[in-house]
């Protein structure tokens, strides 16, 4: 008799839903040979109905085995058109361009990643007719009468309080059987179980491929153990949400551009510039880092989550941080972007990164001082007389900006994709914007 084999092959939509069609497999042949047709129409962003074919063609370096079914290989595919022409819009192929341009600029990225997400322990929806609600709590959560954690108190807990460490390691497990590997993990601030994993990877492409499979896995090994994995900005109020801080340095060899041991906390001027381009397109950025109604209730004082377009060593309310740690290790010298959160297309969120960072070295953009000030607090002429810049206050603002400001993405990303990309996002801020949210009960039921 014999064992029937499945292939996943997965791909990732435009605003970044990851996604697979599943193939049977004869004994004989080579998972990472099959091809497959699915309708493009169907998923965000890709094509139009009157011609809708499109093609999935697996990438050999990205073959996991599902640790939870071994009879399941699963690759992450490369999106072609009918005559095998890559698909523009397939945001992994945007992520092979930028990686491309880093190349050609004679630079390789070293890239790294924070998965901040939160372990709910039950999570149920109750659909009704006419009604469709969803109830997530835990036992953890202010929204229980048992909260063992107060709010902003989760930091570093210890297992005897931390309830989902075990599930932080099964996570891990399962991640590191399918190739994947992390660096490390722990309680994030909130009180609810918000955890934290953190892993490196060498380029652009297989940093969203790794937070593509992360985000699949997490939330599985979630569920068999009876939680759910939410990777929204910002699911409790008066809580700490979650970023997605990527990590970037750019090398010659083995030579780490961003460090010069001669320059102050070992920071070369060629990072400078990079920092220079992050923060001058920093409020057009804000639409692909931190793409979802939501990303913007994250970005708020008081949270941890950056609000000002500014660099500093340490500083947290900054949109670009310094890592002080290792500062005696040149290899480790980097920059951390704070706007993204895991709501953002990792494979657009990273390429946007790096291709604004580019055209800070380019054009030689001096990003200024570091400001070491908690930005929350200063005031706001002081704020003014620096010149300080706010990143957008909403998903709207950052896609207005993302309208008038994107020819350093030209590069990599079309014109046609970044068009849809405002289009599917501005319908998206409709809908949602047409359904009452229960905090305006609280404010205008009194008027
Ligand atoms: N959760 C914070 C954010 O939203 C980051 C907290 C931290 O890592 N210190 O970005
Ligand atoms: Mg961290
Ligand atoms: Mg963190
Ligand atoms: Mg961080």
């Amino acid at each position: 008799m014999t064992r029937i084999k499945f292939v996943n092959l997965y791909f990732t939509d435009l605003i970044g839903v990851f996604r697979n069609t599943s193939l049977l497999l004869s004994d004989e042949k080579d998972p990472s040979s099959v091809t497959t047709l699915f309708d493009g129409s169907s998923v965000y962003g890709f094509l139009d109905i009157s011609f809708s074919d499109v093609i999935l063609k697996p990438v050999k370096e990205t073959e996991i085995v599902l640790p939870w079914d071994k009879n399941v290989y699963g690759y992450i595919s490369q999106v072609y058109l009918p005559e095998w022409k890559r698909l523009d819009r397939d945001p992994r192929y945007i992520a092979e361009k930028a990686e491309e341009i880093i190349q050609s600029e004679g630079y390789r990225s070293v890239m790294g990643v924070e998965m901040e997400f939160f372990l709910f322990e039950k999570l149920k929806y109750i659909v009704e007719p006419g009604r469709q609600i969803l109830e997530i709590y835990s036992a953890e959560s202010p929204w229980t009468d048992n909260a063992s954690i107060p709010l902003k108190k989760g930091y570093h807990i210890v297992e005897s309080i931390d309830r989902v460490a075990h599930i932080r390691r099964s996570i891990i497990s399962a991640l590191h059987e399918a190739g994947l590997n992390t660096v490390k993990h722990h309680h994030e601030v909130a009180s609810s179980g918000q955890v934290e994993i953190t892993s490196n990877k060498e380029n652009v492409v297989s940093l969203g491929d790794f937070i593509q499979y992360f985000k699949m896995i997490a939330r599985k090994i979630a569920r068999i153990n009876g939680f759910e994995a939410v990777f929204m900005p910002k699911p409790i109020m008066g809580d700490n949400g979650n970023g997605m801080h990527i990590h970037v340095s750019l090398w010659s060899g083995d030579k780490n551009l961003f460090h010069d041991p001669d320059e102050k906390y070992g920071l070369s001027q060629f990072a400078r510039y990079f920092i220079g381009g992050l923060l001058e397109h920093g409020r057009s950025l804000s639409a692909i880092v931190s793409p979802t109604t939501n990303s913007y209730r994250r970005l708020i004082p008081g949270y941890e989550a950056p609000v000002y377009l500014v660099w500093g060593y340490a500083n947290r309310s900054a949109a670009v941080r310094i890592p002080l740690a290792n500062i005696d290790n040149g290899n480790m010298t980097r920059i951390e972007y704070r706007p993204p959160d895991p709501t953002a297309n990792p494979y657009l969120a990273s390429s946007a990164i790096i291709l604004a960072g580019l055209d800070g070295i380019k054009k030689k953009i001096d990003p200024g001082d570091p400001i070491e000030e908690n930005v929350y607090k200063m005031p706001i002429e002081k704020r003014r007389s620096l010149g300080i810049r706010e990143l957008p206050r909403n998903l709207d603002e950052a896609l207005d900006e993302l309208e008038s400001d994107h020819e350093y993405l030209k590069p990599a990303f079309s014109e046609e994709v970044i068009q849809t990309y405002i289009e599917l996002k501005r319908n998206e801020i409709r809908e949602l914007a047409g359904i009452p949210s229960p905090a305006e009960f609280l404010y205008y039921n009194l008027i």
